[in-house]
């Protein structure tokens, strides 16, 4: 049988941001996991001993409240917590506490640009639960490793979980919806939106429907997702395995499965039979969180302009394309540094070439925002100057920045120091140009000869010799000048 590609592809997530509170969620332990040694914020309310009572963080709920409203769910005034029960060594308690029943916050959704335009991707709810600890095992294979070590520093920290409705219809919306999630999560302020760190975890669920006949294969939940790229890639690999369910795999079953990235695949974690049953039932330590209008719309005022606004905004009060919009907002970050240089020179699309070229490039090799960088927008706007005065080329403002970026210093300093004045001097330049033709008396007959192509190779040397810093238009006039100047 052949095999079809007209399958539907159906696609929700479960996605995990762990909040910026200094505490945990239900106890006062700082929540500082990465750097601390292990096992060191913890107290008897996060190691779960027996009697130790919780107390809800109201800054866990103001987060959760302020992440609802800007994915535009509706903010319920009721919402409870749950336990969930199940066992494993990272949860001293034996149950996690979430909220099941009655969410924070429901019906929201978020719209994403699609390479077949936009479209609004549903949010089923927004609940606050808390996190577990973190298993280290003695080996990477689980089932060989001779001990397992626990650290309970991350237990408790509070996470806002997010599930959508089954609305994307591609690996790559899934990953436009993430890279758009995590933006306006960090925007708010509300998670430090890190993949490789966990900060933000996504579970994704796929399933494959035939248009024909509206058959649909088992539903498959994708774990350990921890970059945008995997996020793609494992839903692609899922994809064209449930395809197989159609040509009748015994194989493709309901199950739960991790992404390798080492191999590049998923790989069976629990099959249907293994799940658990959670018999979740109302937390009776904690009282139901009940929240009054004048709350949610005190957060509602505290709400930043989101990357979609400011796009628009972006595109509007500084006449730039769309494309330059959608990448200055694509970091809070770099939309300040955008505006920043603005406000210090009037050419905007001139700044935005910069930016999305040069320094996103410095930005990418360094895996660093624009704030954490010696680079203000005081430097780029100077050298923005420089360039429009002639003091440097182009060119040579490239490498300038690439020193700024290395050592903080003005773009003048560098410039000075390192001797990178651009030669506009017709005299000087013109020297030069008569000494490399009169060296390449070969090319210059060729050049005569009809081959106009040569001039190239005497703009080449002249720049060769004075380093890059010749005046480029004054190069080239002063070239075509000597070479059809009338042989002596
Ligand atoms: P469960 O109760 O088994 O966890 P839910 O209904 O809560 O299932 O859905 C969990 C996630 O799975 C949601 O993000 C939802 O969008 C997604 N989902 C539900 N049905 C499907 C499906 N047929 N294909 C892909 N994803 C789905
Ligand atoms: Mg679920
Ligand atoms: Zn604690």
């Amino acid at each position: 049988m052949k095999m079809r590609n007209d399958y539907k592809i159906v696609i929700g997530l479960e996605i995990h941001a762990q909040l910026l509170t200094k505490t945990k969620m239900f106890c006062g332990c700082s929540t500082e996991y990465s750097f601390d040694d292990p096992n060191t914020n913890v107290c008897p309310v996060c190691m779960g001993m027996p009697g130790a009572l919780p107390i809800t963080n109201e800054q866990a709920i103001r987060f959760g409240v302020k992440a609802a409203l800007a994915l535009n769910c509706r903010v319920n005034l009721y919402s409870r917590f749950d336990r969930k029960n199940y066992f494993y060594p990272d949860l001293p308690k034996g149950y996690q506490i979430s909220q099941y029943k009655y969410p924070l916050a429901e019906h929201g959704y978020l719209p994403i640009e699609t390479p077949n335009g936009e479209k609004k991707v549903r949010i089923r709810r927004l609940h606050l639960e808390e996190d577990a600890g973190k298993l280290i095992h003695q080996s990477d294979k689980i089932d060989t490793a001779e001990y397992s070590l626990v650290d309970l520093n991350r237990a408790g920290i509070p996470l806002a979980e997010i599930v959508t409705e089954p609305d994307m219809a591609s690996p790559r919306e899934a990953r436009i919806f993430m890279e758009k999630l995590r933006n306006i999560l960090r925007y708010i302020d509300v998670c430090n939106g890190n993949l490789e760190e966990g900060s933000l975890r996504c579970d994704a669920n796929i399933s494959l429907v035939d248009p024909e006949t509206g058959r649909s294969t088992p539903r498959i939940e994708v774990k350990n997702i921890n970059s945008f790229k995997f996020v793609e890639h494992a839903l692609e690999y899922e994809a064209n395995r449930l395809r197989r369910f159609f040509e009748g795999d015994k194989d493709v079953v309901r199950e739960t499965r991790g992404w390798d990235s080492k191999l590049q695949m998923t790989i069976s974690q629990r099959g249907k039979e293994e799940e658990n049953d959670y018999r979740y039932f109302p937390e009776p330590d904690i009282p139901p969180i009940v929240l009054r209008e004048e709350f949610i719309e005190e957060i509602k005022g505290e709400l930043p302009e989101l990357p979609d606004a400011k796009k628009k905004r972006f595109m509007q009060m500084y006449n730039i394309p769309e494309y330059d919009a959608s990448i200055l907002v694509s970091s809070k970050e770099l939309a300040n540094f955008f505006e920043e240089c603005c406000a210090k020179y009037d050419k905007p699309k001139i700044v935005s070439n910069w930016i999305m070229t040069e320094v996103l490039r410095e930005l990418k090799e360094r895996g660093v925002e624009i704030n954490e960088t010696k680079i203000t927008s005081k430097h780029l706007v100077e050298l923005l100057k420089e360039i429009d005065k002639g003091t440097i080329s182009a060119n040579t403002a490239k490498s300038v920045l690439e020193r700024a970026f290395e050592t903080g210093e003005m773009p003048n300093e560098i410039v000075e120091k390192q001797g990178l004045k651009q030669i506009s001097n017709a005299d000087e330049i013109r020297k030069i140009v008569q000494k490399v033709v009169e060296e390449n008396p070969k090319v210059v007959a060729q050049y005569r000869g009809g081959k106009t192509k040569a001039m190239a190779f005497f703009i080449g040397q002249v720049m060769k010799v004075t380093r890059g810093k010749a005046n480029p238009k004054m190069v080239n006039q002063l070239v075509k000048e000597a070479l059809e100047s009338p042989e002596e």
